[in-house]
Formats: C-alpha cells, sequence, structure tokens
C-alpha cells in the first residue's frame, strides 16, 4: 500500500477495503520509522492527524465521495495549518502556532485529505539543498549522502521515501521540480496565479507558486484540481473557470511538437543527465511526437535577473519578522531598534541574512535604476524568449536540473553554484509559466534524472497528458529507493 498512488488509496478508501485511520496508521508508521534518519518532517501531531482522517471516515460512512477524501498527505511547513506549528524552516518561527489556515491547506481540508505533518525545507524557501534549513538537512532516500535538493527537499524526500504517498510544495525559483527530480519523483509548478498565495510564508512574491508533488501525473491531476481556484483573499488569483486537470490524460500524443530549447542542452549538462533525458524524448518520437528546435537566447540572464528580484521582493517581505507580534524575539535587548536588530541577528540563518542585504542594497537609493528596474526589463525579455519559442511548439523538454543530486557540503561554502543548480527552472518563475518535472531515469551514480516539461500559460492539462503518456510507457516513476 505504500507504494500505491493516490488514485488508488482512494478507489480502497471508497471501496471501504480500509478505514481512513488505518491508512494513516500505515504511513504514520513508516513516518516513525524512517524519519529519525531521513528528517523530512519538522513537525508531527498524531493527534491532530488522527482526529482528521475520523472525521475523513465519517464523511465515508455518510456516503461522500470525492477523489481525495479520506486521503493522508503532507504539507511543506511554508503553509500556515490551524493549530499547527508553521516554521518555514526557521528558527524565526520556532514557535509559531499558525492561527489559520492557507488557501492551500482548507481546500484540502474541504476535500477531505488528512494532514500527517510538517514537510523540512530550506529555510524562508531559500536554497536548493535544504541545507539551510533551521531543523537540520533532509537526507536524501535514494543515497542519504546526497542533498534532496531544495527547498521542497523534505516533501520531494517524504514522497520517494514513501512516508507519504503526495505532498505539498512551493516553487519560486525551481523549488518544486528541482528537488521532484533529484528524489525521482513527479512534481508541477502551475501557472502563476492559479493557486492562491493566501498564508503560504512569502519569499518573492511575483514569483512564489504552490504545486502538487507525486509520484504519478494523474495525483498531480487530482491535487491540482483541489488546489486550484479564485480566491480574493489573495490579489494575484485569476479568475477562470474551474477545470478539470485529468481530462485530458488518456488523449494519444500524435502531432505533439515538443521544442527543445538548444541552450538547454549546452556546456554545464552532465553528460549522464543528458542521455537520460535524449532517452525520454526518444521514447516521446516513438510515441509519435515531433521535436523542434528552439531558442531561449536570455537564459544566461535568468539567473543574474532572478538574483536581482528574488531578493528584493524578500527583503521587504521579510521585513515583518522584527520579534514584536508574533515568532520568536531575542532574549535580552535595550531599546526597540537594539530589539529589532538582535531579533532578526539571532533569528535568520546566513543564507537569509546574505539575501535581505542584497535586496535591500539593489532597492536602495541611487541603485534602483540600474539594478531593480534593469532586472524587471530582463525579465520582460526573458518572456518573450518563451512567447517566441511556443510559436513553434507545444511544449518545451529538457533537463530539470543540470546533475544529479550532488553531495552535502559540496556547494553549500560557494553561493553561486548553488544558484547555477536551478539555470533550467528560474526562467519559467520569470516568466510566470507552468513548469513540471517527471523522472525519467538514472545517472552514473545511480541517483534520478528529471525530465522538465514547460507549457504555455494555462496549459497543465496538456502538460500532464503527456508527462502520463510516457508514465503509461515507462516505469521510471514507479522506482523506489531501497530504504
Ligand atoms: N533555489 C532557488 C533559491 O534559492 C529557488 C528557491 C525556490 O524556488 N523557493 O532561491
Amino acid at each position: 500500500m505504500l507504494n500505491a498512488s493516490l488514485a488508488e488509496l482512494s478507489a480502497l478508501l471508497r471501496a471501504k477495503k480500509i478505514s481512513s485511520v488505518e491508512m494513516t496508521q500505515e504511513f504514520l508508521a513508516r513516518i516513525n520509522q524512517l524519519n529519525p534518519s531521513l528528517n523530512a518532517f519538522v513537525t508531527l501531531d498524531q493527534e491532530l492527524t488522527l482526529t482528521e482522517a475520523r472525521a475523513a471516515d465519517a464523511r465515508l460512512a455518510a456516503g461522500e465521495a470525492g477523489p481525495l477524501l479520506g486521503v493522508p498527505l503532507a504539507h511543506k511547513d511554508i503553509f500556515c495549518a490551524d493549530g499547527w506549528r508553521t516554521t518555514c524552516g526557521s528558527k524565526m518561527l520556532e514557535n509559531f502556532i499558525a492561527p489559520y489556515d492557507a488557501h492551500v491547506i482548507s481546500q484540502f481540508k474541504q476535500a477531505g485529505s488528512v494532514n500527517l505533518g510538517k514537510l523540512n525545507m530550506d529555510e524562508f524557501a531559500m536554497g536548493s539543498s535544504n541545507e539551510t534549513s533551521y531543523y537540520g538537512k533532509v537526507r536524501n532516500p535514494w543515497d542519504v549522502n546526497a542533498v534532496p535538493g531544495g527547498s521542497s527537499g523534505g516533501s520531494a524526500a517524504a514522497v520517494a521515501a514513501r512516508m507519504a504517498p503526495a505532498a505539498t510544495g512551493t516553487d519560486t525559483g525551481g523549488s518544486i521540480r528541482q528537488p521532484a527530480a533529484l528524489c525521482g519523483i513527479s512534481g508541477l509548478k502551475p501557472t502563476y496565479g492559479v493557486v492562491s498565495r493566501y498564508g503560504m510564508i512569502a519569499f518573492a512574491s511575483s514569483l512564489d507558486q504552490a504545486g502538487p508533488m507525486a509520484k504519478t501525473a494523474e495525483d498531480l491531476g487530482l491535487m491540482l484540481n483541489v488546489m486550484a481556484g479564485f480566491d480574493e483573499r489573495d490579489s494575484t488569483s485569476l479568475e477562470r473557470p474551474a477545470e478539470d486537470y485529468c481530462r485530458d490524460l488518456a488523449k494519444p500524443l500524435a502531432g505533439l511538437k515538443i521544442g527543445l530549447p538548444k541552450e538547454y542542452f549546452a556546456e554545464g549538462l552532465s553528460a549522464d543527465v543528458a542521455k537520460a533525458v535524449e532517452a525520454a524524448i526518444a521514447e516521446y518520437r516513438k510515441l509519435g511526437a515531433e521535436t523542434v528546435e528552439v531558442s531561449l537566447p536570455n537564459t544566461r540572464l535568468s539567473i543574474p535577473v532572478y538574483y536581482v528580484l528574488a531578493p528584493a521582493e524578500a527583503s521587504s517581505n521579510l521585513s515583518r519578522f522584527d520579534g514584536v507580534r508574533y515568532g520568536y524575539r531575542a532574549p535580552e535587548y535595550g531599546d526597540l531598534n537594539d530589539m529589532y536588530e538582535k531579533t532578526r541577528a539571532q533569528g535568520f540563518g546566513d543564507e537569509v541574512k546574505r539575501r535581505i542585504m542584497i535586496g535591500t542594497y539593489v532597492l536602495s537609493h541611487g541603485y534602483y535604476d540600474a539594478y531593480y528596474i534593469q532586472a524587471q526589463k530582463l525579465r520582460r525579455l526573458i518572456a518573450q524568449d518563451f512567447v517566441e519559442a511556443f510559436n513553434q511548439c507545444d511544449v518545451i523538454m529538457g533537463p530539470t536540473s543540470p546533475s544529479t543530486a550532488f553531495n552535502f557540503g559540496e556547494k553549500g561554502d560557494d553561493p553561486v553554484a548553488m544558484y547555477l543548480s536551478d539555470i533550467y527552472t528560474i526562467a519559467t518563475n520569470l516568466a510566470g509559466l507552468p513548469g513540471m518535472s517527471i523522472p525519467c531515469g538514472f545517472g552514473d551514480n545511480g541517483r534520478p534524472v528529471g525530465l522538465q516539461i514547460i507549457g504555455n500559460y494555462f496549459a497543465e492539462a496538456r502538460m500532464l497528458n503527456v508527462a502520463h503518456q510516457l508514465q503509461q510507457a515507462t516505469d521510471w516513476h514507479l522506482r523506489a529507493p531501497t530504504i
């Protein structure tokens, strides 16, 4: 059962083969067994979890039959969940019990899914390796010496290790797709504005987007059906008719045009990753797709543009953590300014401080035009690259990450090397486009490789169709680590 998809678990519940409480207990047992070594969860509360499972069983007994009713899931610790400690991977929020539900959490509650616990992550979602979490690093279940990716590394590791059948994540520059790739699972970052950011702790608001992480494309669709939708509490939430993201899963791919950006297969890509990605593309040709070369000429600008804009927004968003109303406060201080300074000096880790300093600098008088405004202009050019590419193809494919999972400490001392691990994912966020990663093989070291699929705005159903068809023809997504 631990290997079952959400769709299969849901069928077991509806056929009354097992109760939600029993199913939840199986996953809790797996979590208790593996969490001491993997550290994927930061907060567990069996009582809260089982209360939700009992409520789901009551709804099932009353004849309700929603697709995720009674199914257990876990949530990245960036989502406020009423009554749950919500830390965002930071000491700053070590004692913060959320007094309300994020939109994503309330949607899952309404659907009747059960919260297994809160998942570890890089501090304030800043990182690509989970090494910046105040609560310790998450280990990759394929190899405990390897990083799980970040920032949704706890989510990816938990799903890969079968501690949770699926999880939520967030993606500002790759944080769903890159950990999904490094842990051998599937993950989807929707079009910006499709999922409400209400109650999701903000990093860079114009880039942040929540999405599902699971074993199969079908499960991603089932979760997105629950997560998506207009919410007036987020001013960037889009008002669009509801869709069934699973509606096109079974469509044949004949005639699909796949764009292969030449910049994504250039210098910097590991040979073993290239080989697995090319094999997946060959499989797509067998399924009837055609490939065309496209160009995203501004790809090399996406990292520098992101590292101006994301820190700028972060420096503003993180100014709320001042020790006054909630969260950490320094135990000893003089006047009010001293309280702010000591609280922030002690409450934030190094990477968060680095970004706040960069952000404050690029927004300061005298540098604003040279950095922030310039980066906004380049952001527009990067988005324009995709508009042109999508004139020639239906979806874009390439690697999710330039290498398989790296070892702990390998990039920890070199922020720029770490930032480069998002070279293929960041432009999607800058353009607001949907992107996903699905497993497509293994590298020379036996660690998973992810295939990235980028779609046009609101093409999630098509992307899930494309991913599902590969998953019908291959079994990479069913491979599980032995742990
Ligand atoms: N790794 C990128 C960063 O450190 C992206 C993080 C994210 O998507 N949340 O900012």
